[in-house]
């Protein structure tokens, strides 16, 4: 059997890792100079040319912005040091992707966070540095854009302290030569890094008089871990000289049990601080066997998963990307090992299956292997209906490992072909489209017939719109965004009888069901059969709940009705006139007539409104949102922003970013995202229209 040459690194030397940032920050460009420094690709093309590696789809090079989360494999071995296996995983930054960023950091080990060293900390950079603590998953931090006048790193840490309440530690500082960072001063391992223009670095050892200059920087930074580390600590107040080695090692105990945040300088743009960056990954960052154990749920309970190669398979679907010759799914390997030619148990379709190819993805080639293990990100290929979110496990034990938590949709857009010739194409683009990303929903308005999508956000839908157009060549018409309503029971019904009785001429359809619909309370629905005596024949029970549920999927004012609980209290059948049909139907006619019974209160999504305005804005951001109904939750002054959290309904969103630009002259910054199904604030909403 071939393995290849990095599988054979041990475990503890693979580094699986994300690079996060707010959009803008340099994140594509990064990673494209990281694979470049190892060796991966060997010529780096600029974002505007569109020629980044991780950006793989087409309509992210035009937008310049990373929607899909790729896993990128390389090798590192540090200067004198062993040899490391990288994989990247490239997270998007636009909040209307938080679901793949969330996924992303279900399966990733460590890290690092981009921050423009111009704009600092922004809030979407805010938003996943918590997304990841929330995770448990250790960080650390590059401040990007070093070349450019007014990067100011020192302004960066220190809002990494007042914004994320981080404990960032600088382990590197910029050397800035007129108004641009030429080199890099390696606090941890003393030396100093320069870089020509082509950005080839040289690393020297410092002598005595640069120890001395640099003395004091090395020393907070020693005084810094030593207050979190025992180790160290010991050491320091021993007055011991404490070496690269025991700085290295203090370091990489904080950041794994996430007391700190490790910090490097440096210009992706122009090739600095690139080695340095990928030295502090293998050193702060943890492999797979540093990482806890993670939770299978299994028919007789949950198990721990540890990251044994030698243990039951669990492997976790996390992306699905479709490419011309089919869907590759990637997946991250929990423990056990997966070859290919196993036959392996899927969650999505409780069935076995064949593996029929692996595959790694370098760069722009994937390259077939022939077996994966416990650490490792792999994708498989060939299997046509893989879904996001799924479990594949030993089947013997059915493992479930916890699901991707899709983020609702809660807008939808109306789409339809321009020409009609293309209805088949729409279709099959996107059956597609939905099979990758679970937050995308494609459905059929029953009273028209028209295709409906929904996603996340207008961003999301216009995404997939783009994608249409130019992956599967459809071009599209959409209506105007809908806010995806729901419903739920306003109280409780009491017995409400449904009954069909069809007994005039030939055949006839016969059937009565008498049932309850109650408000849960949450937004599940729940149906169970109290019936007794067989006054529902068994052959009809399935019948009876499908028939109640699909009367759920629209109701009385024509939204998804929620948090009903339905109760089967009685029936009766006919011993010739019933049928699966009949009593499908008289389930159905039950509930609707106790939906009418009960009436029901619309619900409508409201979203998390999160706000960075500078202080003389702040006035009129806060009128604004209170005229859309916004309700404040959070209000905190900065020194200079003030950062405001509202929760607002959906509804009333439509143009926020542009009211928001011309409020605060284009100073003010916001992401929107779901926060959650509350009543509607005008309950007289009218039905849906055609
Ligand atoms: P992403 O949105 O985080 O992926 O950011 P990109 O990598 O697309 O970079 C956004 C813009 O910033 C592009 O125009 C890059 O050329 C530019 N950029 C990225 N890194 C640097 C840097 O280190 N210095 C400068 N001056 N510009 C950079």
């Amino acid at each position: 059997m071939s393995t290849h040459r990095e599988t054979t690194l041990p475990v503890a030397r693979w580094r699986n890792l994300g690079i996060i940032a707010h959009v803008d920050a340099g994140k594509t460009t990064l990673t494209e100079r990281l694979l470049y420094k190892t060796g991966t690709i060997h010529r780096t093309g600029e974002v505007h040319d569109g020629a980044t590696t991780t950006d793989h789809m087409e309509l992210e090079r035009e937008r310049g912005i990373t929607i899909g989360a790729a896993a990128v494999r390389a090798n590192w071995t540090p200067k004198g040091g062993q040899a490391h296996r990288l994989t990247l995983i490239d997270t998007p930054g636009h909040i209307d992707f938080a679901i793949e960023v969330e996924r992303s950091l279900r399966v990733l080990d460590g890290a690092v966070t981009v921050f423009s060293g111009v704009a600092g900390v922004q809030p979407q950079s805010e938003t996943v540095w918590h997304q990841a603590r929330r995770h448990g998953v250790p960080l650390m931090a590059f401040v990007n854009k070093m070349d450019r006048p007014g990067a100011d790193f020192d302004a960066v840490v220190a809002q990494m302290r007042e914004r994320l309440g981080a404990n960032p530690w600088v382990v590197a500082r910029p050397v800035i030569e007129g108004d641009h960072m030429t080199g890099l001063i390696d606090l941890v391992a003393e030396r100093t890094w320069t870089y020509d223009d082509a950005g080839e670095a040289t690393v020297r050892e410092w002598d005595d008089a640069e120890r001395a200059v640099h003395a004091g920087a090395r020393a907070e930074l020693v005084a810094a871990v030593a207050d979190r580390d025992d180790v160290l600590a010991e050491a320091w107040l021993a007055d011991e000289a404490i070496d690269a080695a025991a700085l290295s090692a203090a370091l990489r105990r904080g950041t794994l049990a996430r007391l700190g945040s490790p910090v490097l300088p440096g210009s992706a743009f122009r090739n600095v601080g690139i080695e340095p960056l990928l030295d502090a990954f293998v050193a702060y960052l943890p492999s797979p066997v540093d990482r806890p154990t993670v939770v299978a749920h299994t028919d007789d309970g949950d198990v721990q998963v540890a990251p044994d190669a030698e243990g039951p398979l669990a492997a976790l679907v996390f992306k699905v990307v479709n490419q011309s010759h089919g869907p590759l799914a990637f997946l991250r390997i929990y423990s056990g090992r997966l070859r290919v030619g196993d036959a392996v148990w899927r969650s999505g379709t409780g069935r076995v299956q064949r593996v029929g190819r692996l595959a790694v993805v370098r760069a722009e080639e994937t390259e077939a292997v022939d077996m994966a293990e416990a650490g490792d990100i792999v994708a498989i290929a060939g299997w046509k209906d893989v879904a996001t979110g799924e479990t594949l496990a030993d089947p013997h034990r059915e493992w479930r490992l916890e699901t991707i938590q899709a983020q609702p949709a809660v807008l939808s857009w109306r789409l339809s072909p321009e020409k009609s010739a293309d209805l088949l194409k729409l279709g099959n683009g996107l059956a597609r489209l939905a099979q990758e990303d679970p937050s995308f929903r494609v459905g059929t308005d029953a009273e028209t017939g028209d295709t409906l999508v929904w996603g996340m956000g207008e961003l999301h839908l216009e995404v997939m719109v783009e994608r249409l157009r130019r992956e599967w060549g459809v071009q599209v018409r959409t209506g105007s965004p809908r806010v995806a309503y729901q419903e739920t029971p306003a109280k409780a019904s009491g017995p409400i009888e449904g009954k069909l009785a069809k007994q005039t001429g030939g055949s006839g359809q016969f059937a009565r069901v008498v049932l309850s619909l109650t408000p849960t309370g949450d937004d599940g629905n729940r149906f169970e059969d109290r019936s007794t005596g067989g006054v529902i024949p068994k052959a009809f029970q399935s019948a009876v709940e499908k028939g109640a549920l699909a009367a759920l999927v629209e109701g009385p004012r024509g939204y998804p009705v929620v948090g009903a609980a339905i109760v089967v209290l009685d029936g009766q059948a006919h011993a010739v006139d019933s049928s699966e049909m009949s009593f499908h139907r008289a389930a159905q006619i039950a509930v609707r007539s106790a939906l009418e019974a009960t009436g029901t209160v619309l619900l409508e999504p409201v979203m998390r409104v999160s706000v960075s305005a500078p202080g003389s804005a702040v006035g009129d951001v806060l009128g604004d949102l209170q005229r859309r109904g916004g309700s404040i939750v959070n209000l905190t002054d900065g020194q200079e922003r003030t950062e405001i959290e509202a929760d607002v309904p959906l509804a009333h969103l439509e143009g926020y970013s542009t009211a928001l630009r011309s409020l605060s002259q284009g100073r003010a910054t916001a992401t929107v995202a779901f926060h959650a199904y509350r009543p509607a604030m005008t309950q007289d909403a009218a039905r849906r229209s055609a």
